[in-house]
């Protein structure tokens, strides 16, 4: 597909309100012709009948002499002035009877202006966005703060919302550090996975509090805002490095050399605040079961026991890793933490927080517990019986 084509296709996915923002390609394609036609023009005028076309210095901005005539044998060195309009200076061959003449491209400057135009526009407008979507980010978490709480019916929809949003990496995790590294195509079929997938377990049919299906539809719309945004963002990057290419192409002009700021402007960055915004407000709104989970059984950590080196573990982990002679903390090693642990290692206010976000976990933890300690003395009574009947045998 031409590329004018992609990005008409693109604008037509934006909202229309948007569309203003998306940069006008096609327009800006026709304008690199009315250059070339300029060009070929000031050539003639100047009866420069095989220019060879050069790279020089920048040259200030000086008055157009465009009624000058070309010396005979002229070099034509091609000027770059200033971002916006480009100047052509004509020297002549030799250099001690060298003459200037500059002239400036009407072609060119609308060109650039146009350029410049847009993307002052489509700054200004990522800036309004921004202010506008972390308002709409802040007022969503204000009404599932209410909505999810510990307290409340829906909080467990909530959390399994949220975990199963995390799995579906729609923009991308790793380690804590969300970052916007799917591109919109990739972004949109996660985010697409993710929704199917809240539709299969058909998790928003058992919302009892009716804003809570309201605030999905709002954090489905955030999600879907995001998309589009880093779908304008791709456009106008790529359709603003294809033009200028194009146009130093035709024009044998150098413009890139000029606009290196539109090549690294970081986009993403508006993205990522968002992507972040979303996942800080949320996140800790409704904590999830990995945070808490113990680093030996990899399940909640219940009763929760923190060794001297502040690490985090089941209590009975601990007493089995002690029972194995295990004396040491198992995550950095600190010297005698698990022998000196004690009851009074409990951490009182974990054990609280786990049992108002985690009760249904922690039955489940005290089940496996409880299995596992019948299982230990099942073991010991088998045991002690074949002890018993090897004896009675001898
Ligand atoms: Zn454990
Ligand atoms: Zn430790």
């Amino acid at each position: 597909m031409k590329f004018a084509k992609v990005v008409e296709t693109n604008s037509k996915e934006l909202p229309e309100e948007w569309r203003p923002y998306v940069i006008r390609y096609k327009l800006l394609k026709k304008n690199i012709k009315r250059i070339v036609q300029e060009l070929d023009a000031t050539f003639q005028r100047l009866h420069i009948e095989q220019p060879v076309i050069g790279t020089g210095e920048a040259l200030p901005a000086t008055d157009a002499d465009s009624s000058a005539t070309a010396p005979d044998g002229a070099v034509v060195q091609v000027h770059a002035s200033a971002p916006a309009g480009v100047a052509y200076s004509i020297e002549s061959a030799t250099e001690d009877t060298g003459t200037q003449v500059v002239v400036r491209l009407e072609a060119d400057q609308l060109f650039f202006d146009q350029l410049v135009e847009y993307i002052q526009r489509i700054e200004q407008f990522g800036q309004r966005y921004t202010r506008s979507y972390c308002a709409n980010v802040d007022h969503m978490s204000t009404s599932l703060a209410a909505v999810a709480s510990p307290y409340k019916h829906d909080y467990h929809i909530w959390r399994e919302i949220f975990r199963l949003y995390m799995d579906a990496e729609v923009w991308c995790h790793s380690e804590g550090d969300y970052r916007p590294q799917s591109t919109s195509r990739e972004g949109q079929r996660r985010f697409g996975d993710f929704v199917k997938h809240i539709e299969a377990v058909r998790l928003a049919q058992q919302f009892e509090d009716p804003l809570s299906a309201q605030l999905l539809m709002s954090f489905y719309k955030l999600n879907m805002e995001l998309i589009h945004m880093r779908l304008l963002q791709e456009t106008n990057e790529q359709a603003a490095r294809k033009i200028i290419k194009k146009h130093d192409k035709q024009t044998h002009l150098t413009a890139m050399a000029q606009f290196p700021h539109l090549l690294t402007v970081d986009t993403a960055a508006l993205t990522q605040a968002l992507v972040q915004t979303i996942y800080d407000t949320f996140v800790s709104i409704v904590p999830q079961i990995d945070d808490y989970s113990c680093p030996m059984c990899l399940s909640i950590a219940w009763h929760p026991l923190r060794l001297q080196c502040k690490h985090l573990f089941c209590s009975r982990c601990i007493l089995k890793a002690s029972r194995r002679h295990m004396f040491d903390c198992p995550v950095c090693r600190s010297k005698g933490a698990v022998y000196n642990a004690s009851t009074a290692n409990i951490d009182h206010a974990m054990l609280k927080f786990l049992l108002l976000h985690f009760p249904d976990e922690i039955k489940d933890k005290q089940r496996d517990v409880q299995n596992d300690i019948d299982d230990e003395e099942n073991h010991a009574r088998v045991a002690t019986l074949a002890r018993s009947h090897t004896c009675t045998i001898q």
